[in-house]
């Protein structure tokens, strides 16, 4: 992997619910969104997933690695904790990049959500309540209404 500290100098490190796997990520999130679709609905038990993105040798599993679930093939999959479930990451993109679950950050990430997508499929129970953009679906499709 690129060694973070050479770019930003700041690593951000994330762990699941019971502490067996962690991960360190560069600070350096190139988009984060709500992410509203049913299957980050399903896999998280929330209204919807928020989530960061990155290159994926800018994350590495520092601790427990064999612990981990993978739900996917090897270039598109979901990280899961085996032991307690979290999902921590989704590998994404051809595996190009990964998608962090931000709900499992330790530390404060810059970024910060900046848009809803997958809108057409959120959940009716949850409204939303920011002024953030909210797209259909993926961003290139366009904001809802457009
Ligand atoms: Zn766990
Ligand atoms: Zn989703």
């Amino acid at each position: 992997m690129t060694n973070p500290e050479k770019t930003s100098g700041r690593t951000l490190a994330g762990k699941c619910g019971c502490r067996t796997v962690h991960y360190a990520v560069a600070d350096e999130f190139l988009y984060a969104a709500n992410c509203h679709c049913s299957d980050c609905r399903r896999t998280t038990g929330s209204a919807f997933k928020p989530f960061a993105g990155i290159e994926r040798d800018k994350l590495v599993v520092t601790e427990g690695g064999d612990n981990l679930m993978i739900f996917g093939d090897e270039n598109a999959h979901d990280a899961h904790c085996k032991a307690c479930g979290s999902l921590l990451y989704s590998l994404v993109r051809d595996g190009a990049f990964v998608h962090v679950a931000m709900g499992t950050l330790v530390d404060d990430p810059t970024i910060r959500p900046t848009k809803h997508i997958f809108v057409g499929s959120k959940a009716p129970w949850f409204t939303i309540t920011d002024d953030l953009p909210q797209y259909e679906e993926h961003v290139v499709a366009g904001p809802v209404g457009a």
